[in-house]
């Protein structure tokens, strides 16, 4: 047997129990090495019969007169006495008729599993039994809990991982020794079998300890190679005029930020390199992201040069236009401000292009598309990339096939990382933090609301609205579930235009409309012909309503902390006082999600929160991103990040053959292509 041999290979592993090891994705030994337990429950602490307490116990006894019988028409019990030198215990299985026949009177058993009153009597509920050895199973040790799906269960994974125990041990190193001596860590075949048979909590942590090293390890080799392939390519190096930056400036309705001025700086400094930028902007929703973008582009169009902006959606396309080219109206550039997005008229991308070509639009505004968009951009010398995860290696090199050069890489963010996974997760960006917002702004106001305050809230709404303001509500679902039951845009738009809000103007937009029916909602949402926009999270990011100050979520429950943040950064984004209603589907207590929405505005904690309410690994905000999320190393643990991250540097600085480490290798090459936004 070897870690590619098909999971038939062992004992008890027919084609039936191989089918299911299949629906958790285990095809061969490596497989089930690779499939790492979810928790432990502890039963290895053995204690004497009379000692025993309420909870999960675990003995050493021997058993007399185990017996069987039906006490009622299909209900079958099995009933022992298990005796050791200071008491007995009666040990009681529920419809498992062939218990009595298995177990050996006078035998020594372990036997683990929960003591509890039942009946007014103490005893030990279908606990597990096994014959005392030094290799028990599932009973009297640290016992692995795996994922399970019907008809594969923990316990039929450890009898396969207990005959795979002598391969484990033996497994390969993956990491360079001077490595694992260095970092005083134990060796990956020690690490994988304490995973899944751990013999102490000691030994658990330490196996812990090694194996999210070697994630974050390899995660950091990932993202450091990416960023020196990135270092050896040029860019044209783009100069800097102060002059038209304090022209710029001074055609602005507003004073920027102290964060926008400092960002702005940095992004100067590194576009007058002929090493491409690749620069990530975090900035909470409303910090003025888009000004910073247009001031970078600003240098490029000046020497003649190209600049592509690309949003996530035609929507924000659009909408981006609109901005830009208003900042660019002052500056006499707004003619060089073109959009190119799928939706256009064959005659409208056609102008597009030979506008493009001509040299007349040297700002492009587009989707991720505008990439394969058979458009000249042989002068490309910035693009920017607003909210989008998904810009990786193969897109930068398509569109430096493209231009003869790379690009400088503005990216730009509102999912607000902390810095222990950026490091990790982006550590090839460089990073600025627009941390304070633009003056004038009040908190948002954020409630939760139960069902039967909601005639409450649509009392206050309506006051908003007669004062003039607008709102947005969102929506989980397009259509109405009857399954889940959530309350469906068209439900909602449905109820609100005809019942609570008829005296209103309400709209419906969602993701399943043409892309012109789409803008033309929205445009009528901005031109303030709507009062009401019911939609999906179409709405979620970057769309710029300052007359919104409303945001109702309807089944907020239903949706992840960073994308309830993102939604109400949709409002307050002028100095009226920004609402966000956080709709409850029932009258249940709302969760720490909602509870924390509600007491905080401030994304950089509520990052934070979402790290620990969801364990380790679980990337903030990048659920897209799946094979990135960690699965042993904690992303709060900033100590082990940082020593992982060093050691990734050191082993790239020391100019080793990095061809001999061929498993580490194989997964770096692996990780190289998913970290995204590089
Ligand atoms: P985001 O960072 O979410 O993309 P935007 O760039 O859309 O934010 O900016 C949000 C709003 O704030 C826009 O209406 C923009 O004009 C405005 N804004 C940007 N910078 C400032 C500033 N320094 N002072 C006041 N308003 C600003
Ligand atoms: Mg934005």
């Amino acid at each position: 047997m070897t870690v590619t041999s098909p999971i038939t290979e062992l004992k008890g592993v027919g084609p039936a129990l191989a089918q299911k090891f299949a629906l958790v994705g285990i095809k061969t030994i490596a497989d089930l090495i690779d499939y790492y337990p979810r928790r432990y429950e502890d039963y290895s602490q053995l204690t004497g019969i009379a000692d025993l307490e309420p909870g999960p116990v675990s003995i050493e006894a021997v058993i007399e007169e185990a017996t069987g019988r039906y006490v009622r028409r299909g209900m079958h019990i099995t009933e022992a006495i298990a005796t050791d030198k200071t008491g007995s215990v009666r040990l009681v299985w529920f419809n498992q008729p062939y218990r009595a026949a298995a177990l050996k009177s006078g035998q020594r058993y372990y036997i683990s599993g929960n003591y509890e009153l039942k009946q007014r009597r103490f005893s030990l509920q279908n606990p597990s039994v096994e014959m005392v050895s030094d290799l028990p199973a599932n009973t009297a040790r640290i016992l692995a809990v795996y994922r399970e799906t019907k008809g594969l269960t923990s316990r039929q994974i450890r009898a396969a991982i207990i005959q795979v125990l002598p391969l484990l041990k033996t497994l390969p190193e993956s990491l360079p020794s001077e490595l694992i001596k260095k970092q005083k860590l134990v060796s990956r075949a020690e690490a994988l079998t304490a995973l899944h048979m751990p013999e102490s909590t000691k030994q658990l942590e330490t196996a812990r300890r090694r194996l999210g090293f070697e994630e974050v390890f390899q995660l950091s080799m990932a993202s450091l190679l990416n960023k020196r392939e990135n270092q050896s390519e040029s860019a044209l190096a783009i100069p800097f005029e102060e002059k038209l930056a304090k022209q710029f400036v001074g055609s602005l309705p507003f004073d920027l930020t102290d964060a926008q001025r400092r960002t702005i700086w940095q992004i100067y400094l590194d576009l007058q390199k002929s090493e491409p930028m690749n620069r990530l902007v975090e900035g909470d929703v409303g910090s003025g992201k888009t000004v910073v973008a247009a001031m970078a582009a600003l240098m490029a169009l000046a020497q003649g040069w190209q600049v592509a902006f690309m949003a996530p959606t035609e929507l924000l396309a659009r909408q981006h236009a609109e901005t830009i080219y208003q900042l660019m109206k002052p500056m006499g550039r707004e003619d060089s401000v073109g959009l190119l997005v799928g939706s256009l008229k064959n005659g409208q991308k056609e102008q597009a292009r030979a506008a493009i070509a001509a040299g007349k639009i040297q700002f492009m505004i587009g989707t991720q598309a505008l990439i394969q968009e058979s458009v000249d951009m042989h002068k490309l010398a910035l693009i920017v990339i607003d909210e989008q995860h998904r810009f990786g290696v193969d897109q930068r090199k398509t569109l430096m096939a493209k231009a003869g050069h790379m690009p400088h890489v503005l990216s730009l963010t509102a999912t607000p990382i902390p810095r222990s996974l950026a490091l990790t997760l982006y550590g090839e960006l460089d990073v600025s933090i627009l941390g304070d917002k633009p003056g004038g702004r009040k908190p948002i106001i954020t409630e939760i609301a139960s069902p039967n305050s909601r005639a409450q809230v649509y009392q206050h709404i309506d006051q908003e609205l007669d004062s003039g303001r607008q709102m947005f509500v969102v929506c989980p679902l397009i259509t109405d579930s009857t399954v889940l039951q959530l309350n469906s845009a068209e439900a909602v738009y449905k109820q609100l235009s005809t019942k609570d809000f008829k005296h209103r103007k309400v709209g419906l937009l969602h993701g399943k409309l043409k892309a012109d029916q789409k803008q033309a909602i929205m445009e009528q949402f901005v031109r303030h012909e709507l009062d009401i926009l019911v939609s999906t999270t179409v709405i979620e990011v970057g769309v710029d309503v300052p007359n919104a100050s409303i945001m109702m979520i309807e089944s907020a429950e239903r949706f992840g902390l960073a994308q309830l943040h993102q939604l109400r950064g949709r409002v307050g984004r002028s100095s009226d006082q920004g609402y966000c209603y956080l709709m409850m589907s029932d009258s249940k207590a709302p969760g720490r999600r909602l509870r924390a929405l509600e007491s905080s505005n401030d994304g950089f904690r509520l990052a934070e929160l979402d790290l620990e309410l969801r364990g380790p690994g679980a990337i903030y905000g990048t659920s897209q991103h799946g094979q990135l999320d960690l699965r042993i190393a904690k992303l709060t643990d900033i100590k082990l990040i940082a020593a992982a991250r060093q050691a990734a540097q050191e082993l790239l600085d020391s100019g080793q053959n990095l061809l001999q480490y061929e498993h580490l290798m194989t997964h770096v090459t692996r990780l190289r292509a998913v970290t995204n936004l590089n």
